[in-house]
């Protein structure tokens, strides 16, 4: 068993996509063990992604991540970040593989619908970032 944090990015709730997203990653297995919604800050945006600051996207980035809601949510089972990583495709939508989330919905590289994170390490950070260890089913 395995956790990772996705996020319904500004763009995907803009579209009225939380649902579709959401129903993606249940038909594959996955369960939410955690949601909310999220409005942050540009501060709290560029901690989120402290990893990226010194590319040259950060700024439009964490502009992007704070111009609307997001819809962060914890799932969990097997492989979950592979799986997750898997469903939402390449960062680029073009180079996304048919079927995947960012192929389907996305419209650039920036805007493009939903995150996951990459790694136990990460995952376990982003986790905290937005849930208290009582905000997530056991
Ligand atoms: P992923 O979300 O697929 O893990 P990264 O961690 O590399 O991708 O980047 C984080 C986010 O930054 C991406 O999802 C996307 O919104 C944005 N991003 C990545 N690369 C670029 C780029 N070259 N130009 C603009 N935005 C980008
Ligand atoms: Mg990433």
């Amino acid at each position: 068993m395995q956790r990772t944090l996705s996020i319904v990015k500004p763009d995907g709730v803009d579209k009225n996509l939380i649902g579709e997203v959401i129903k993606r990653f249940e038909k594959a297995g996955l369960k939410v063990v955690a949601l909310k919604m999220a409005h942050l800050t540009k501060k709290q945006a560029e901690g989120f992604y402290a990893v990226h600051k010194a590319r040259p996207f950060f700024d439009s980035l964490t502009t992007f991540m704070c111009a609307g809601p997001i819809v962060p949510m914890v799932l969990e089972g097997n492989d979950a970040i592979k799986k997750v990583r898997d469903i939402m495709g390449a960062t680029n939508p073009k180079d996304a593989a048919p079927g995947t989330i960012r192929k389907d919905l996305a419209d650039s590289i920036e805007s493009n619908i939903v995150h996951g994170s990459d790694a136990p390490e990460t995952a376990v950070f982003e986790i905290g970032y937005f849930f208290n260890a009582t905000e997530i089913l056991k």
